[in-house]
């Protein structure tokens, strides 16, 4: 835990109470600072109750001695309507922050590294903390990710918090600053927000804030919102920047090319083998990462030892089993098309199971992948709809549940996996979960165990 003792003298609300919140609040009492908390769940309530919290309705709090509010990240402080709190906090000229901006406030000797985008930031941070941590080096990871910022461990001079940071905690930032900022991509996200596309973008513009001479901004230059801010960031003084790019060489940046990473000095490395990081949108990440451990000074070979080594993320694209050349692999977190686009185009000869609780224009969009799946097992709510989508173009079976789907994907795929070719058996839903599941880490963790008991499996990656 992190102590926030210097900050005696102060007072705060912390408005939500379910991870990040209930870590505040148990930070700041361990501290001995003044606090108060609300959260409009009666069950939330009670978990920090659990924890000495003390609770003051909303309308009785008396923000003339309140210093900041630190408000969850997930409640809308602008829009689509502001949390009543968070609108009484700003009429009354007090800061909305968030729990980063008080590890940035307390652990001011650190190095902080912040990674940003649209998709990936959980796979890169874990991958920069991985390959930190492998290269010796004393690290933390968190954020958005894992533990919330303080319920990290205390790190001083010599030590890297590595943060994943959403666009909503980026607008909840006073004093933090990135001495490596790390923008992977952006697509149309959380319009509802932010406004529009433009508001997405300068929420997550956010992370370049307060960078100074000899900090690094790593930005992901494939797509133009990206590219308009690398030219935007080119002119802060005394930064630099590092751009990365996919299948075209980059000046001053690392590319990804042709299965290789190639570095701004053309070091190259093969990245076909690293099967922890399926396809170009994992290379996008590996790329980023690469350029974040260079600079901070991480030799290429404890990074190459660190990219080859490591173990995944639950959930995204998991090679769990292996049963002779049918490995099975976990994808449950994508719950949209676009997701599932992304871990389809990663492989061939694919067994593939999909179908939860549709999202609009179901799998349409994925018709030009459909050449690689040997076959389609579809479950849940959406069997009807998919098997209208899959129609003639791909042959498919009615599963009901993932038992049964994976069942008939498992006897199906060793049985024409026999030419020696490996297979895949995937589960990559393009639906949420919840007609079957609590969420998809409980549809992703049956999988896993379902395919762990088939007969004659091997357990890859980690073990839970
Ligand atoms: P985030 O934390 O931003 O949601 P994750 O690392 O958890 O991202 O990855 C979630 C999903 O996003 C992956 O399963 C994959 O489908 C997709 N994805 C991951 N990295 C990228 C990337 N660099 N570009 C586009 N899509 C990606």
């Amino acid at each position: 835990m992190i102590d926030l003792g210097v900050l005696k003298g102060s007072s705060f609300a912390v408005l939500g109470l379910a991870r990040s919140g209930l870590a505040t609040v148990r930070a700041l009492s361990a501290a001995g600072i003044d606090c108060i908390a609300w959260d409009d769940n009666a069950a939330s309530r009670e978990a920090a109750d659990a924890i000495g919290a003390r609770l003051v309705e909303p309308a009785k709090i008396d923000w003339s001695k309140i210093d900041a509010l630190v408000i969850s990240p997930g409640i809308p402080n602008r829009l689509p309507k502001p949390h009543p709190v968070a609108a009484a906090a700003r009429s009354a000229g007090t800061p909305l922050i968030c729990d980063v901006e008080l590890l940035a406030r307390v652990r001011k000797a650190a190095r902080f590294v912040a990674v940003t985008g649209t998709n990936g930031k959980s796979t890169t941070t874990a991958l920069i903390g991985h390959i930190l941590q492998s290269a010796g080096l004393a690290c933390e990871i968190g954020g958005n990710i894992g533990r919330g910022a303080l319920d990290l461990a205390p790190l001083g001079a010599d030590g890297i918090y590595v943060l994943e940071l959403s666009s909503y905690q980026l607008e909840l930032l006073q004093t933090f600053h990135a001495h490596v900022a790390v923008w992977l991509n952006i697509t149309p996200d959380h319009i509802d927000r932010h406004g529009d596309m433009a508001g997405y973008v300068a929420a997550k513009a956010h992370i370049f804030d307060r960078q100074q001479a000899g900090d690094c901004a790593v930005i992901g230059v494939d797509d133009d919102y990206s590219r308009a801010m690398r030219e935007a960031v080119d002119s802060f003084p005394g930064v630099t920047v590092v751009p990365v790019a996919l299948d075209r060489p980059i000046a001053g940046g690392v590319s990804f090319r042709a299965g290789m990473l190639v570095d701004a000095d053309g070091y190259t490395v093969d990245f076909a083998d690293v099967p922890t990081l399926p396809g170009a949108h994992n290379a996008q990440n590996a790329a980023c990462a690469w350029a974040t451990c260079r600079w901070l000074g991480v030799p290429r070979e404890a990074i190459v030892e660190g990219l080859r080594s490591y173990p995944g993320l639950p959930h995204r694209q998991e090679r769990v089993a292996a049963i002779g050349k049918v490995v099975y692999v976990n994808d449950s977190k994508a719950t949209n098309a676009d997701a599932t686009a992304r871990a389809l185009s990663s492989y061939r000869d694919i067994y593939w199971i999909l179908g939860g609780q549709a999202k609009e224009g179901g799998v349409a969009p994925l018709a030009p992948y459909f050449d690689r799946v040997r076959h389609a097992f579809l479950i849940g709510e959406a069997a009807d709809l998919f098997a209208r989508q899959l129609e003639g173009k791909l042959g498919y079976s009615r599963c009901g549940d993932l038992k049964s789907a994976l069942d008939a994907a498992h006897e199906r795929s060793q049985r024409e996996a026999g030419d020696g070719s490996t297979a895949i058996v995937l589960l990559s839903p393009a639906c949420a979960s919840w007609d079957q599941w609590k969420s998809y880490e409980h549809r992703g963790d049956a999988f896993r165990a379902m395919a762990r008991a088939l007969p004659g499996a091997e357990s890859l990656g980690r073990a839970a």
